[in-house]
């Protein structure tokens, strides 16, 4: 009856720690599974709500063959796993999703030109290594353009904006041969983000359409349901179904937009996994990002992504702890307003520590009460 589906009582491995491994392994510590997680890191988010904390470096593939035979399914949480570590874990166990969704999206020449090959709208982009290259990059796409490493890139890392041909050969001369990619600039009127998923029997569910705000390169504020025509909603959903079809997905996938001045969607970005914008469905709607990714690895059917309310997701950087522990009664003491916490006890600036979702009848609302909450915290 089960069609081979991994049931509540197995085993379930993560690679990396961090906090969307934590809030699978409560998903599925809920259902009644077991979760091993793996990273070199001790006393993770992960871990903490983990059976058992493996910490091991992702090269070490004899401990990653131990890891994955003692559990059913492999999945991540991150998609920087390097691919031998992906493929020493499929050696004893499922991964999912399979190693080659990894393989493209880790890799942002990759994950463009996969993109324009099968027809999903992109930014203009070139790949760059010298400083020929980027004349040539400027001459056909123009300026102002991003530069971004091709590899291990996330919240504006390795990313900066060049307003001229010599700030971009001089940042070519300043690292030669690393390869990167050449985008055209995009004056974009919002953000805006569709988490999906999909099953081993390809059914397909996703969260719509959810705003995003964006403050030094890391998101924000996400807001659900984004305020935007119903057309453009459907027409950016089609899009994610077509990428998760294409990329044999099983499991969850994020696909970032913008939103050009004009009204046409540009995929800017692919993650294989569970996203930060997608961290108010565990409260907002009836199954959460993180059990569908948990019902696609173990091949059980995909839950109802009904929403509940209207919901605002606000980021707790470390940056508010720079005057002492904040202030969790305040915000707490507001009933409409959730708080997750990660559990990671080092608060540097920068580093995304928790955070708040709040619901009301409209996302407008639902917006100003995450704001409000959140700057209770440091009152
Ligand atoms: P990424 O790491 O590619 O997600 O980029 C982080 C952020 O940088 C995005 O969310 C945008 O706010 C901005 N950004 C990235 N690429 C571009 C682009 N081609 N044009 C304008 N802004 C960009």
């Amino acid at each position: 009856m089960n069609h081979g589906a991994i049931l509540p009582g197995s085993s379930l491995g993560v690679l990396g720690s961090g906090q969307l491994g934590r809030m699978f392994a409560l998903a599925a510590r809920r259902m009644g599974y077991r979760v091993h997680t793996f990273s070199p890191d001790s006393d993770t988010p992960t871990g903490q709500v983990a059976d058992v904390e493996v910490t091991a470096a992702y090269e070490d593939l004899d401990a990653v063959r131990k890891f994955a035979s003692q559990v059913r399914v492999v999945t991540f949480e991150f998609e920087n796993v390097p691919a031998p570590t992906a493929a020493a874990a499929a050696e004893r166990a499922q991964v999912r999703p399979a190693g080659l969704v990894l393989h493209t999206t880790q890799h942002r020449l990759r994950e463009k030109t996969f993109l324009r090959d099968n027809g999903f709208p992109t930014t203009r982009f070139a790949a760059v290594k010298s400083v020929e290259d980027v004349r040539r990059a400027a001459a056909e796409i123009g300026l102002p353009a991003v530069l971004k490493t091709a590899s291990f890139g996330y919240d504006g890392k390795g990313q900066n904006n060049v307003t001229s041909l010599i700030e971009a050969e001089a940042l070519i001369s300043s690292s030669p041969n690393v390869e990167r990619i050449y985008e055209g600039f995009v004056d974009f009127e919002r953000e805006v983000s569709v988490v999906a998923a999909r099953g081993v029997d390809s059914a397909f569910s996703h969260w719509g359409l959810i705003d995003n705000t964006h403050r030094n390169h890391i998101l924000d504020l996400s807001v659900s349901p984004a305020d935007v025509s119903p057309k453009l909603a459907a027409d950016a959903v089609e899009i994610a179904r077509g990428i998760l079809q294409k990329l044999d997905v099983v499991g969850v996938l994020c696909v970032e937009f913008f939103l050009t001045k004009s009204g046409q969607l540009l995929v800017n970005e692919l993650a294989p996994r569970p996203h930060n914008s997608g961290h108010l469905t565990i409260d907002a709607h009836v199954t959460s990002q993180f059990e569908q990714q948990l019902r696609a690895a173990c091949g059980l059917p995909l839950g109802s992504t009904q929403p509940l309310k209207p919901a605002a997701m606000a980021n707790l950087l470390g940056d508010l702890w720079s005057d002492g522990e904040p202030n969790w009664t305040a915000a707490c003491a507001m009933p409409n307003v959730k708080l997750h916490l990660y559990g990671k006890s080092d608060a540097r600036p920068g580093r995304k520590m928790g955070h708040l979702t709040a619901l009301a009848d409209t996302p407008r609302e639902a917006a100003k009460l995450a704001i409000e909450a959140r700057h209770r915290l440091t009152r």
